[in-house]
């Protein structure tokens, strides 16, 4: 009896696993589908400097107009497509359609030309491609290569030795890097001065004002990384505290719900102008 209620509990351990892994070929198939009929869109977040307020940039953050399903969001596909070279093509699509959409806007723009902000995934970044599929998309839409910023997590930089390699390429060829949600791995500070970067992008977990010491923690890690060189952008600033403590603190740029949510590309002309008057 009880060897047979083991081998129940097997069977049903087995049957869900199996289920689940069925599940993400579906929504594999699904996501491959998607950028296929051109069901991706590109939204744009607006990052403004602190000591001007002008819009600096935009980072390309992707959505997913899934037929039945309305406006899908990172958090729920990125991840499934990051369990096979799909997201490749996923980071692919969004880059283009990002340095399609920047060109076009300052080409309107007689002054000040923006750059974009595309996320590339770890995966991304260890494949040899990765500095092809840039290139590419630089070359397709006459970008400037220093008007494109790519973001990376830190832990994106530890897992291979050809991600430092290839990071090491596109700052050749004059792209910007940034070290996206600084903070949230197993960050240390003495390890800013080895990453091949030119932005730090501090995890909106540090305005967290529950934590005890965070203003000082803020103030440590913007001068950390000054001191290497590189320029700090805060992410998820809710706050107008939050900005006032950041331009006290002599961080560079700030992004968030405070200063703008991500929007859908046609707005951004209009956001922008408007910007520019304000
Ligand atoms: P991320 O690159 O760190 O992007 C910032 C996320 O924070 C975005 O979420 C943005 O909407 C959100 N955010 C901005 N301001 C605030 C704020 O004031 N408060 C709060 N609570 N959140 C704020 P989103 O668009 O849902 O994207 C989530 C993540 O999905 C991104 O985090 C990025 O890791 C990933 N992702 C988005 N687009 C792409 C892509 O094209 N390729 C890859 N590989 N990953 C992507
Ligand atoms: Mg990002
Ligand atoms: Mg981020
Ligand atoms: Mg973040």
């Amino acid at each position: 009896r009880a060897k047979s209620s083991g081998k129940g509990r097997a069977d049903l351990y087995d049957l869900a696993l199996r289920k689940a892994a069925s599940e993400q070929a579906a929504l594999e198939g699904a996501i491959r589908q998607g950028i296929d009929n051109e069901e991706l869109r590109a939204f744009y977040q607006p990052i403004v400097g602190v000591q001007n307020g002008r819009v600096l940039g935009y980072e390309a953050l992707v959505r997913w107009e899934r037929p039945g399903h309305g406006i899908v969001s990172p958090a729920e596909f990125v991840a499934v497509a990051e369990q096979s070279d799909l997201i490749c093509d996923l980071d692919t699509w969004v880059l283009q359609r990002a340095c399609t959409d920047v060109v076009s806007w300052n080409g309107d723009l007689d002054r000040d030309q923006v750059y974009v902000s595309v996320n590339i995934s770890a995966r991304h970044l260890a494949r040899s491609r990765v500095t092809t599929d840039i290139e590419a998309a630089l070359a397709a839409t006459g970008l400037p290569a220093d008007r494109l910023v790519v973001e990376v997590t830190e832990t994106a930089l530890a897992d291979e030795l050809s991600s430092v390699q290839h990071l090491h390429r596109l700052r050749e060829l004059g792209v910007k890097i940034a070290i996206d949600d600084f903070g949230t791995g197993y960050s240390s500070l003495s390890r800013l001065q080895e990453m091949p970067a030119d932005l730090l992008k501090i995890d909106r977990s540090f305005l967290d004002d529950n934590r005890r010491g965070w203003r000082e923690v803020l103030r440590l890690t913007v001068g950390a990384a000054h001191a290497v060189g590189l320029r700090t952008i805060a992410e998820g600033v809710e706050h107008p505290e939050q900005l006032a403590t950041l331009r006290r603190l002599g961080c560079d740029a700030v992004q968030g719900y405070h200063l703008a949510r991500p929007m859908p590309a046609g707005a951004v002309p209009a956001f922008h102008r408007a910007s520019l008057i304000g």
